[in-house]
């Protein structure tokens, strides 16, 4: 069967050339014999490709002496409780809620101390649609002895992104990045912790990337589990037990991937294209629209609507027969949404805007 275009939120289109990649690797990696998710991850065969995965994702995000990268397991969910169980010394922290996963992440912060909701894009004035648009966020909206302030530099469900951050001072921004980390540049510097999961940009599930600056190692509340401290997996290289291995693994193929084509300046370049290809053919359609502000569009999600639901259900039918896959919305929101992370080809777009175009005629 030929390969579709897979427009699902995540897990997510992987690049073709890592799969064959993988495949030919299937039986045997180099002159090891074995595959790689039959290795020790302990042995030297393992610990060269972990190292080397490791080093070309700091090198492509540019990622300072004074950070640590650390490959942990639980998803960006386990994130949400390991923020606050390791960052909290004065019990309170600074949330912006821009969709149902930073709505999560401070709901499980709560459960530790003290959260300030400074902003949030639930309600939009004038309208029953939810989060469609970025908070404006002025420095004196943050809690001045918070520990920390956690955004959402893209929101999955609802197709924004965080095109500027907020200036927080001297309280140490953390961003979950799970849906674009890798998509465009960003400055490490001006976080203090990163975290994604690995399903959406970076591979397959099962491994989360956490960078986090070196000072906020080692403050772990005294209740925080082992499997949940940044210092234990820190001072043992993302081992203090068995990692996900062959994923981190297939992240390293997609980081030689992405760092063979020149990095993410480059891709960052070519997902604006794509994205222009889907929201241009949006401001000019006469049956689909999109309702996210303009200026806090998502290069990664996109959501749109035809006139009802009705038509949205056909809509969704009708490209899956045409090899265009998981269009469907997510199920509170409604309508559309065409995910295309790194992996989605540029070819993905133009067919996809040429069967709305075509679509749209026929249904007039
Ligand atoms: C997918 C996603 C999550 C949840 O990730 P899991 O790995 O399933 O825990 C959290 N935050 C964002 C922004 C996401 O896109």
């Amino acid at each position: 069967m030929e390969r579709v275009f897979n427009f699902s939120a995540g897990p997510a289109m992987i690049p073709e050339p890592v799969l064959q990649k993988a495949q030919s690797e299937m039986l045997a990696f180099g002159n090891t014999g074995m595959n790689v998710m039959e290795m020790s991850h302990r042995s030297k065969m393992y610990l060269e490709i972990f190292d080397e995965t490791a080093a070309l994702l700091r090198k492509l995000m540019n990622v300072p002496n004074n950070y640590k990268v650390l490959f942990l397991q639980g998803g960006a969910t386990a994130q949400f409780s390991m923020v606050p169980l390791n960052l909290y010394k004065n019990m309170k922290s600074d949330y912006v809620v821009t969709g149902e996963f930073a709505k999560k992440a401070a709901a499980e912060a709560k459960r530790y101390g003290e959260v300030n909701i400074v902003a949030s894009s639930e309600k939009v004035e004038g309208s029953d649609a939810k989060f469609t648009y970025i908070p404006q966020l002025m420095p004196e909206m943050f809690t001045k002895d918070a520990d920390y302030v956690h955004i959402t530099t893209n929101n999955t469900i609802y197709g924004t992104r965080f095109t500027e951050l907020p200036n927080t001072g001297n309280v140490p921004l953390v961003a979950d990045a799970s849906s674009n980390i890798l998509s465009e540049v960003f400055d490490i510097n001006k976080f203090g912790l990163i975290y994604a999961g690995a399903q959406k940009n970076v591979g397959p599930s099962g491994v989360t990337i956490v960078i986090i600056r070196d000072d906020l190692i080692g403050n772990q509340l005294d209740i925080t589990p082992a499997c949940l401290n940044y210092k234990i997996f820190a001072d043992a290289d993302s081992m203090p037990n068995t990692p996900s291995t062959y994923s981190i693994y297939v992240a390293g193929l997609v980081f030689k991937w992405l760092d063979e084509m020149g990095g993410v300046p480059v891709i960052q370049k070519i997902n604006e294209e794509k994205a222009a290809l889907l929201y241009n053919y949006l401001d000019d359609s006469s049956l689909f629209t999109t309702n996210v502000n303009k200026k806090d569009r998502s290069l990664m999600n996109v959501t749109f609507f035809s006139k009802d639901a009705d038509m949205d259900d056909k809509f969704v039918k009708e490209a899956a027969k045409a090899g265009l896959v998981n269009l469907k919305g997510y199920r509170s929101v409604g309508g559309m949404r065409a995910s295309i992370y790194n992996a989605m080809p540029t070819n993905g777009l133009k067919t996809l805007v040429e069967f709305m175009k075509k679509f749209e005629i026929e249904n007039k």
